[in-house]
């Protein structure tokens, strides 16, 4: 028979509020208190250290590993069988709110505290985790820490990596002491759950606190330079002009077109960086560079995308007389969740009497780099205004975090105590 244990929700919700403390700053452009927490900085530190003095205080034992992942452990009855990890990250971009990523570590160090009160050990050792640099806002690689971990980055590569100021992340991961000497290809777990808010709408349109995560979309990641030719504004006839800008900003239209048409699925294309370089009034641009972001829930159709912009850009540099170079940003597949755990979190949340729906993640969590090493799965928590987030407005109401906490813990529960 499974058992079940409810959340303290108002201790859930104190910490989150707690913890938005650290890091706070007054938002100018809403008017709002925000978070600012850059991986590795002093408020980021601050952070740290409160999380593990509440990991102490529910009894767990910490340790660091070397790229300054934080692990903390609930022991099961057999030590000798891989461990069910909770997990996320507490640091944040520079306009952030008390919930992302949060959610998931204090919801698990919540877990912990509840199966205490409850006086239950389960089979298997129970961790929660928070992993370094998530957002990727300060060294520019997101998921940087559970990317190390899941080996998909070297540890070495990493530590090198760059700040705006030249710093790097092993000499600030020294300086604010959280350079540990645990193993980062930690052991392998035996399943990883991971909560977090949906930043997005799905789920209060759905009407629903809970989402199953079937997955993460596929991202890409393309720098676009083209070279034109500068000319006189006033007397270069039309025809013999070779426009850098204009051939950038066509792709900015193709782009938003071609998820209009509906021919490449569920795509998103995002254009967030445009320069035409020191642009004169008067003079045809000679140089112009725009960044391509395009998210797809099927590969299928994020290569057709690509394929088709690829083409449309030659198409259209032939047309102009431009040369273009394509720079490859960043590309990650699709990465489906274990359908094994997202049945268990259906049947866990079906127990508890919770709605939920299935859906697609369409941002980038720990949770796709973990994946690579054990079964892993998500739940997401709904959020209010549209499901904003990376702004102060991000909120997710104390029903909804501590509906969400429960999925997780029960799912934890079960998890932990398959032999
Ligand atoms: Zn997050």
């Amino acid at each position: 028979m499974t058992r079940t244990v409810r959340i303290n929700r108002d201790r859930l919700w104190a910490s989150l509020m707690e913890l938005k403390q650290i890091g706070a700053y007054h938002d100018q452009a809403t008017g709002l208190p925000g978070v600012r927490r850059l991986a590795l900085t002093d408020a980021d530190a601050e952070a740290r250290r409160r999380c593990v003095d509440w990991m102490l205080q529910a009894g767990l034992t910490v340790r660091v590993d070397r790229i300054g992942n934080v692990y903390a452990t609930r022991p099961g009855r057999d030590r000798s069988l891989p461990c069910v990890l909770m997990g996320s990250h507490i640091d944040t971009v520079a306009t952030g709110g008390a919930f992302d990523g949060t959610l998931g570590v204090l919801g698990g160090i919540e877990v912990m505290r509840t199966l205490n009160d409850a006086g239950i050990q389960t089979l298997r050792d129970i961790e929660v985790g928070f992993f370094t640099e998530e957002e990727g806002v300060r060294f520019g690689t997101d998921m940087l820490g559970s990317a190390v971990t899941a080996g998909r980055i070297p540890l070495d590569h990493a530590c090198k990596l760059t700040d705006a100021d030249g710093k790097t992340v092993g000499d600030e991961l020294i300086r604010i002491g959280f350079d540990g000497d645990a193993d980062e290809r930690r052991p392998i777990p035996h399943a990883y759950l991971e909560c977090h808010i949906e930043q997005g709408p799905i789920l209060a349109d759905a009407g629903v606190d809970i989402g199953i995560v079937q997955g993460v979309q596929s991202i890409s990641w393309q720098r676009l330079t083209v070279r034109g030719e500068a000319a006189h504004a006033g007397t270069t006839p039309i025809a013999a002009r070779h426009d850098a800008g204009l051939v950038a900003a066509s792709v900015v239209v193709e782009a938003r077109r071609m998820c209009d048409s509906g021919d490449f699925g569920q795509l998103r294309a995002t254009v967030g960086n445009f320069d035409l370089g020191a642009g004169q009034t008067n003079v045809v641009p000679h140089q112009a560079t725009l960044t391509i972001d395009l998210r797809n829930p099927a590969d299928d159709h994020m290569t057709a995308a690509e394929q088709h912009l690829a083409c449309y850009v030659d198409q259209l540099a032939a047309r102009h007389g431009v040369q273009v170079a394509w720079e490859r940003m960043a590309k990650t597949a699709v990465v489906p969740f274990h359908p094994a755990i997202q049945d268990l979190l259906a049947a866990t949340a079906d127990d508890l009497g919770l709605p939920y729906v299935r859906a697609m993640s369409g941002a980038g969590h720990d949770a796709q780099e973990i994946s690579a090493i054990c079964p892993t799965a998500m739940v997401f928590v709904a959020g209010e205004n549209g499901g904003f987030s990376h702004t102060p407005r991000e909120y997710s109401n104390p029903g909804a975090c501590a509906n969400g906490t429960d999925v997780l813990a029960n799912a934890v529960l079960r998890l932990a105590d398959q032999p």
